[in-house]
């Protein structure tokens, strides 16, 4: 375990009142150093290399720097030594140079190192109300479009190449030319990726338009409220002053007649005054089992397909990929995720946050070996080697933190958002600790991701419930019973 964190940590590393040793000063300037590092860094790669390092000898321009474990040598030399050289000049301008030495005493070592856990605390993100929406004019709502999705890192490859495309020339004129544009494919493929990015690109050439992105589902329920407070026209007369209009996963729209009515004319009305339309679906149009009037409305505007990427595509996702969580990782490694995950972009990503996750938690570079384990965990279902394009017949997946919540909220008949909230009675305080210790038992979360899924805990707070439930397992019977019961159901069973 890496984030332990100990009351009496060795921020300070002498008593003020006593003479200064050299080794105290070589402390301070190391805690120096590593306050100005900090803010340059991301806080996680921080904290994981720069953990159970110290500031060994000082020889006249000469730092020599302390590392706890010979595989961060090569990683500090290539990334970080830069950085620490200019950081230590700003503290020293006497400093010259940085040289690196392994000294394996420095591990989980507190007398010698610092609590960087303690002194660099988590600046906590203020979670504000409502934040996943914004208001644009005359009420209408929109999902906020994240910022992370753009069309510049889409990875373009023969899967996508159409899609992306149309959704660049959409992007340069909305209205003129595509319109509707209609992309569909299977799941984790990107459709969410490009709708937004297209949404994220109108508005930074023309940042007053109203642009809305929504799903089929926040769609249906506002006709539904609409229905049920006879506010019809209101909601019709606010969706016709969009500018854009994009709506993901309109295979929802199946079955809900009222609602296909109400967006056959909001469409039209759009459509009519040259306002952009963008949709997306799990299949094409005229598989949908849409209203006909429907269906030709999208047919008659561009429909680009995205299939599952090839090998030289995911491998080229994953380098933009890891390149973006500032992951350096073996090329050998990206190569071997590549060639055994072959269903959907978002199953790259996953083995890829896995990686992440075992960064920070072990401080083990992902190895081809190390990857393969966790493969091989994610997929114990016979499916899973299979070649699959991911919608009709969905393979059986590996479970994911959100089935964990399900789970535990369907065993206990607690709702997922009492869960993930504050209360503290003990009908949901149980399963909200069972769920992280399966969080991080099984699907190995960090405790610092883990407090971010419920609601901004810190990390403390998961840590202490985890090991509540634990201990609790080993004198109740019938809770461990319980426990176990839910894991099998999430095929975690050991
Ligand atoms: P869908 O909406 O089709 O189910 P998403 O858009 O949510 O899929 O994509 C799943 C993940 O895969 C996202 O994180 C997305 O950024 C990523 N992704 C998919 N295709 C690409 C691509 N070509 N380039 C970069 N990232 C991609
Ligand atoms: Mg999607």
């Amino acid at each position: 375990m890496t984030s332990s964190v100990s009351s009496e940590a060795a921020i300070v590393c002498a008593d003020a009142q006593m003479p200064r040793s050299a080794d105290d000063q070589l402390c301070d300037l190391w805690i120096s150093i590593l306050k100005e590092l900090a803010p340059k860094l991301q806080r996680s790669l921080f904290i994981t290399w720069f953990k159970d390092t110290a500031l060994l000898q000082r020889d006249g321009g000469t730092l020599v720097v302390g590392l706890p474990l010979p595989m961060a040598l090569n990683w500090h030399m290539e990334h970080y030594r830069g950085d620490t050289l200019a950081a230590a000049q700003l503290v020293d301008s006497t400093v010259k140079k940085i040289v690196y030495q392994v000294d394996g005493s420095l591990k989980d070592n507190k007398e010698r190192t610092v609590d960087l856990l303690i002194l660099f605390p988590e600046q906590r993100r203020r979670k504000l109300p409502g934040r996943q929406e914004v208001k644009l004019a005359e009420g209408i709502v929109s999902k906020i479009l994240a910022p992370q999705y753009t069309l510049d890192n889409f990875v373009v490859g023969n899967n996508n190449r159409l899609a992306h495309a149309a959704c660049q020339s959409v992007a340069s004129q909305p209205g003129q030319k595509y319109n509707p544009l209609f992309i569909y494919g299977g799941v984790g493929l990107g459709k969410t990726h490009l709708l937004q990015a297209t949404g994220n690109a109108i508005l930074k050439q023309m940042p007053r338009a109203a642009v809305v992105y929504t799903t089929t589902e926040d769609f249906t329920n506002q006709v539904v409220e609409a229905i049920r407070s006879q506010k019809m026209e209101q909601l019709r007369r606010r969706y016709r002053s969009v500018d854009v209009l994009i709506i993901d996963d309109v295979q929802f729209l199946a079955n809900k007649e009222r609602t296909q009515e109400e967006f056959f004319h909001t469409f039209n009305a759009l459509y009519e005054e040259r306002k952009q339309v963008i949709l997306s679906a799990d299949r094409p149009p005229q598989e949908l089992q849409l209203e006909d009037r429907l269906t030709s409305r999208f047919e008659r505007g561009m429909i680009a397909d995205i299939s599952v990427p090839d090998y030289e595509t995911r491998l080229a996702i994953l380098t933009e990929k890891a390149r973006e969580y500032e992951l350096f990782i073996d090329m050998a490694v990206l190569q071997f995720i590549a060639e055994h995950t072959t269903r959907s972009v978002r199953e790259l990503e996953g083995i890829l946050m896995q990686a992440v996750a075992q960064y920070e938690l072990e401080q083990r570079m992902p190895t081809v070996k190390s990857i393969a384990e966790i493969m091989q965990k994610l997929s114990k279902d016979p499916y899973a080697r299979e070649e699959q394009t991911g919608f009709e017949h969905q393979p059986k997946r590996a479970s994911t933190f959100q089935d964990v919540l399900e789970e535990v909220s369907r065993y206990y008949s607690v709702s997922v958002n009492d869960m993930l909230g504050a209360s503290r009675v003990r009908e949901v305080l149980i399963p909200r600790q069972i769920a992280m210790y399966l969080g991080k038992t099984y699907l190995r979360f960090s405790f610092v991701r883990l407090g971010e899924v419920f609601s901004n805990r810190d990390h403390t707070t998961v840590m202490n419930a985890v090991r509540k439930i634990e201990q609790k397992m080993q004198d109740d019977a019938q809770l461990l019973r319980e426990v176990r019961a839910i894991a099998q159901e999430l095929d975690f069973g050991r």
